[in-house]
C-alpha cells in the first residue's frame, strides 16, 4: 500500500493543479511571477524569499478558522487546532529572539506599530523618532502617516557623518519629554546603539520602542546588537528578513511585567489588548502558521550563515561601489543595506530603478538626507543584500553585481528626472550577466522545471517593462 498523502499536503497540490486549470488567467500571472524571481537579481533591502514550507504554511485550510481573542480565550468556537499553532509560533518567537513576550498576531510592522503606540501614548501625546527623509518609516509619525496625525511627532536627524545624531535625540527628547522614543530605520546602513537609546529614554520618563522590521534576522542570528532587554516594546515585520510571510510580531524582554501608562498594567497584558480589540479584529491563522515555520528556520544554523553572509555582501558591496566612484552613504555599512547617494548628478532615483529593473537587478529608490527631488523621483538608491545571500552569493558575487549594477547606470542617458535611454547593447550584455549569475546561485527553492532553460532576455514579457519609461 502507498503511503497515505497528508491531508494538507493534498489539498494544496489539488488547489494548485485547480487554479491552473480553472482560472489559467491567474495561474499564469502567479507561474510568471516565479520566473521572474528565478530571473532577477533581487537587491530590494525589505525582502527576502521565504522557504516554499513557509508559503505552504501560509495557504493552509486553518486560513478558514475565524478566532477572535487568544489562546484559550476566543471569542469563536472551533479553534482548538489554531490554539496549539498559536502557542507554538509565540513560543518560537520567544525562543528566536530571546524574549519573555511575543505576540503573533499583528497583521504587519504597521499595525504592530499602531498597536503600540496607542497602548503608550495618549491621543495627541508627544513621540520622538528618525525623520522619515534621514531613513525613518512613515507610522513613526510621519504627517502622511495615521501615527503622525494622531501623536505629535518630534523628528531627530543625521550628523555630518550621516550617523544618528544622539545627541540630537538627548536634546530633543530633554527639550520634548516624549512619552515614547522610537529607535528604528528603514534606510539606515549603520548599527543602532539600543543602550544609548535607552539612556536617553529613560532621562525623560519615556518607554524606549525598538523597530528592527529591517533587521530582524540580523538580530536574531546575533549579527546586529538586540534590543529585546533594552527596549520597552520591540516589534518587526516577519517577511523583510526573517523570510516569513506578510505579517508582524510584538516582542517584549526583561521589561513584560513594567508597568504602563496606568501604572498598574504590565507592558504585556498591555499589548495583548493593543492588538485586539484595539486595533486589529481576527488573526490571520495561516499567516501565523507560516510565521512558526519561518521562526523554526531561524533557529537552525544555516540561517545564521546566511545573515553572516548577508552582512559580508553588503560590506563587499559598498567597497565595490565606492571603487567604482560611487558615493556611499556613511562611507560603508554595518548591516545588509548600501545607499547610494545621487544627489548633484543628473542621474535620479526612479531612473536608476527603472534602468536596473529593465536589466532584471532589483533595487529601489530612496530619499536621501536633505533631497531636493520630488519623493517618486529621489536622489538615492537603497540596495540589500538578504537574497543574494539565500541564492549563496558571497563577497565574490557581489563584486560582479557592483559591476553589472555600474555598468547599467554608465549606459543610461538621463533626459529628464523620469527619461532616459539606455543603450540596447548594453542591457543585453548586462541581462546575459544577470542570466548567468541567476543561473549559478539558484533561488533556495528547489528546482522549477522550465525556468532559466534560456537567458532572461528570452523572457522580456515577465519583465512587462517598456524601455526608456518611468510610469
Ligand atoms: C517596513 C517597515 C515597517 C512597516 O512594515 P510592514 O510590515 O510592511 O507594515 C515598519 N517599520 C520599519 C522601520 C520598516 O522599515
Amino acid at each position: 500500500m502507498p503511503e497515505p498523502v497528508p491531508p494538507q499536503a493534498e489539498l494544496l497540490h489539488r488547489g494548485a493543479a485547480a487554479l491552473s486549470a480553472a482560472d489559467p488567467e491567474l495561474a499564469r500571472l502567479l507561474d510568471a511571477e516565479v520566473v521572474l524571481q528565478h530571473a532577477t537579481l533581487a537587491m530590494v533591502a525589505s525582502t527576502s524569499i521565504a522557504d516554499p514550507s513557509v508559503l505552504a504554511a501560509a495557504g493552509a485550510a486553518l486560513s478558514n478558522v475565524t478566532a477572535e481573542g487568544y489562546p484559550g480565550a476566543r471569542y469563536h468556537p472551533g479553534a482548538s487546532q489554531f490554539d496549539l499553532v498559536e502557542r507554538l509560533a509565540v513560543e518560537r518567537a520567544k525562543q528566536a529572539f530571546g524574549a519573555a513576550y511575543a505576540n503573533v498576531q499583528p497583521h504587519s510592522c504597521s499595525s504592530a506599530n499602531q498597536a503600540v503606540l496607542a497602548a503608550l501614548v495618549r491621543p495627541g501625546g508627544t513621540i520622538l523618532a528618525l525623520d522619515l527623509d534621514s531613513g525613518g518609516h512613515l507610522t513613526h509619525g510621519s504627517p502622511a502617516s495615521v501615527t503622525g496625525m494622531y501623536y505629535r511627532a518630534v523628528h531627530y536627524g543625521l550628523d555630518d557623518e550621516g550617523r544618528i545624531d544622539y545627541e540630537q535625540v538627548a536634546a530633543l527628547a530633554e527639550e520634548h519629554r516624549p512619552s515614547v522614543l522610537i529607535a528604528g530605520t528603514s534606510a539606515h546602513p549603520r548599527t543602532l546603539d539600543f543602550a544609548r537609546f535607552r539612556a536617553i529614554a529613560d532621562s525623560v520618563g519615556a518607554y524606549l520602542v525598538a523597530d528592527i522590521s529591517h533587521i530582524a534576522g540580523l538580530v536574531a542570528a546575533g549579527e546586529h546588537p538586540t534590543p529585546i532587554d533594552l527596549a520597552h516594546a520591540t516589534t518587526t515585520s516577519t517577511y523583510k528578513q526573517l523570510g516569513g510571510p506578510r505579517g508582524g510580531l510584538i516582542l517584549i524582554g526583561r521589561e513584560h511585567a513594567t508597568p504602563g501608562p496606568d501604572g498598574r498594567t504590565p507592558l504585556s497584558r498591555l499589548m495583548q489588548r493593543a492588538v485586539f480589540p484595539l486595533s486589529q479584529g481576527t488573526p490571520s491563522p495561516a499567516a501565523i502558521a507560516a510565521k512558526a515555520r519561518a521562526l523554526a528556520l531561524v533557529a537552525e544554523p544555516a540561517f545564521k550563515e546566511t545573515m553572516r553572509l548577508v552582512v559580508d555582501n553588503a560590506a563587499a558591496l559598498a567597497d565595490s561601489l565606492t571603487a567604482l566612484g560611487h558615493r556611499v552613504l556613511t562611507g560603508g555599512t554595518d548591516n545588509h543595506m548600501v545607499l547610494i547617494d545621487l544627489t548633484g548628478r543628473p542621474m535620479t532615483g526612479v531612473i536608476a530603478e527603472r534602468a536596473l529593473e529593465e536589466c532584471g537587478i532589483l533595487a529601489n529608490r530612496n530619499r536621501v538626507p536633505d533631497d531636493t527631488r520630488p519623493p517618486l523621483v529621489t536622489s538615492g538608491l537603497r540596495l540589500g543584500t538578504n537574497i543574494l545571500a539565500q541564492r549563496g552569493m558571497g563577497p565574490a558575487g557581489m563584486r560582479s553585481c557592483a559591476a553589472l549594477l555600474h555598468r547599467v547606470l554608465e549606459a543610461t542617458v538621463v533626459r529628464g528626472e523620469r527619461e532616459y535611454v539606455l543603450d540596447a547593447g548594453e542591457r543585453d550584455a548586462v541581462r546575459a550577466g544577470v542570466a548567468e549569475l541567476c543561473a549559478r546561485y539558484p533561488l533556495p527553492l528547489g528546482p522549477v522545471s522550465g525556468v532559466l532553460d534560456g537567458p532572461v532576455s528570452a523572457v522580456p514579457a515577465v519583465f512587462g517593462l517598456r524601455a526608456g519609461e518611468v510610469p
